[in-house]
């Protein structure tokens, strides 16, 4: 859930001051260019909820459309399910706060609670974006497809870097 809301911050930022006035240009969902010969592709994109809204047509270049395809078949099948582990995991990290906070306040033992019950909880917030790398709809229409993939895996990889330096390597104080 997290590395969704920082992939669509800065499009956030960007949506009010682009949409003024200037004439919306074609360009590939896939590559997020604008030369070239583009085609309409139709797909069932699902939104950010990952709900199912229909076919949503747009455009890409003809050697990219297979891609565009692909990724949302991916998307249309899981995307009721990512949405609902990553809700899951967001509350459950929330929630595991708690306790965490009433052991260390007690001067308990803080380590087995982080590596045995908490840290696994954190696991498939960082996991799943490495795995499977979808961004907001509004991501993609700003970066296109490609770089989205991108950016939502180094994201996990962040996440899931500083997941291991806390979980693997926390030391007993
Ligand atoms: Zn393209």
């Amino acid at each position: 859930m997290t590395h969704q809301w920082l992939t669509a911050l800065p499009c956030l930022a960007i949506s009010g001051t682009k949409r003024k006035g200037r004439l919306a240009i074609e360009k590939c969902v896939w590559c997020n260019r604008s030369d070239g010969y583009l085609e309409e592709v139709t797909v069932e994109a699902p939104d950010r909820f990952g709900l199912n809204r229909g076919g949503k047509t747009m455009t890409a270049h003809p050697e990219h459309t297979s891609l565009v395809h692909n990724y949302y078949s991916l998307a249309a099948r899981v995307a009721k399910r990512y949405v609902l582990v990553m809700v899951i995991a967001g509350v459950l990290a929330l929630l595991g706060l708690i306790p965490l906070l009433m052991i260390d306040q007690q001067g308990g033992d803080i380590e087995t609670w982080v590596k045995v019950i908490y840290g696994p909880l954190l696991l498939p917030v960082a996991l799943l974006p490495v795995l499977l790398p979808f961004a907001t709809p509004e991501t993609v229409k700003w970066i296109g497809i490609r770089s989205s993939l991108l950016l939502v895996r180094l994201l996990g990889l962040g996440l899931l870097g500083a997941w291991a330096w806390w979980v693997l390597l926390m030391n007993s104080s």
